[in-house]
């Protein structure tokens, strides 16, 4: 698929179809200003032909619109697989959610991204796919980028999906592709131990998140199966050392379900665990998958667990919900669509 293909891989490709390297650079352009192949008007047809089995066929599905304004969009792939992406939009620009993967394997028991199982992973291209549709239906192309920052935090795990998901990094940070700054991606992960160690060898300017969600094993294990092959203690020990060597700060993901993970002995062992490095804590008020028995905190409780987060020193805040009504949390909407399908 050409959208998998940086810059100067494009120019080999049509330099192998015998072409000019100017025809690469139109392919290019029109990739990422999201356009389909019939809407490019500086190729014959003779050569769209040609390059018509190779060309992205990925497209917008569906779009909805939060009262907040927050833009949720439903992106088919040419094998009819569905992701979600999430456009949430903020004083500085507009950020942008992706998805890494069809569906998940992690089994995270809130999450309903996980209900189906993995279906496949995405490619970098079709990752990009999410990006080059979402800009251009803000009015946008490759020139004119709308969107500044990026958060793998859709649909997937993305470390569970490594080889693509550092080629996507790559390909969307590149100064001749969409040049979007490594400082304005965020990768999310349940913590995937190796994989962290994989992602701090690169030497990325992007910011590591984890999904953390409790302070002992025991607990985690219960709602994330991921705990039972890594301790708390090694994902903490790669996080520090992800922030030794990029110097960057670690965000913590920290989904508050009533009666788990949200005790005083909770914030005191939160407290012991993140010391010694420069990190912040989300707040996430478990979001309600009908699907799943847990139970939501109200935002005050939220809210009053993270000012005694902060009154330990540490740095916390409760995430602002966005798009809540139309289903916002990862891989609700398609949970939805598949459901619905399968009736
Ligand atoms: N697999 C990655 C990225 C996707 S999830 C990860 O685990 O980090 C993005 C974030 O949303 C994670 O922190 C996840 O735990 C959280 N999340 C998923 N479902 C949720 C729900 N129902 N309510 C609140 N947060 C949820």
């Amino acid at each position: 698929m050409l959208a998998d293909l940086s810059f100067d891989e494009m120019k080999e490709y049509v330099k192998k179809i015998g072409l000019p390297t100017f025809r690469g650079e139109q392919i290019f352009d029109a990739i990422y200003s999201g356009k389909t192949l019939q809407e490019i008007s500086n190729l014959p047809q003779s050569l769209k032909n040609i390059i018509e089995k190779d060309y992205p066929n990925y497209k917008i599905k569906g779009k909805f619109e939060s009262k907040d304004g927050t833009k949720k969009y439903i992106i088919e792939y040419g094998d009819g697989n569905i992701v979600e992406c999430v456009l949430m939009k903020y004083k500085y620009g507009y950020t942008l959610c992706l998805s890494t993967q069809v569906g998940c394997r992690m089994g995270c028991k809130f999450c309903a991204s996980t209900l189906h199982g993995l279906a496949r992973n995405l490619s970098a291209g079709e990752i990009l796919g999410q990006v080059f549709l979402v800009n251009r239906d803000l009015g946008g192309s490759l020139k004119n980028r709308y969107i500044t920052n990026l958060v793998l935090m859709g649909s997937g795990e993305p470390l569970d999906n490594f080889d693509n998901v550092v080629k996507f990094i790559d390909l969307i940070s590149s100064k001749r592709g969409l040049n979007i700054s490594q400082r304005n991606i965020s990768l999310s992960t349940c913590g995937l131990v190796p994989e962290i160690y994989k992602l701090l060898e690169k030497d990325y300017n992007i910011t590591l998140t984890i999904s953390l969600h409790a302070t002992l094993d025991e607990i985690r294990k219960t709602i994330m199966p991921i705990a039972n092959r890594y301790k708390i203690e090694e994902i903490i020990k790669a996080c520090k050392d992800y922030y030794q060597r990029t110097n960057r700060r670690v965000y913590f993901e920290y989904t508050l379900i009533k009666g788990v993970n949200d005790s005083d002995e909770d914030i005191n062992r939160l407290a012991k665990l993140l010391k010694g490095f420069s990190f912040h804590v989300n707040i996430i008020p478990l979001n309600n998958v009908k699907e799943r028995s847990l139970i939501s905190p109200t935002r005050l409780e939220a809210y009053k667990f993270a000012e005694k987060l902060k009154e330990k020193g540490l740095s916390a805040t409760v995430r602002r919900t966005m798009g809540e009504d139309i289903e916002g949390a990862c891989g609700q909407l398609r949970n939805k669509i598949i459901s619905k399908e399968s009736k």
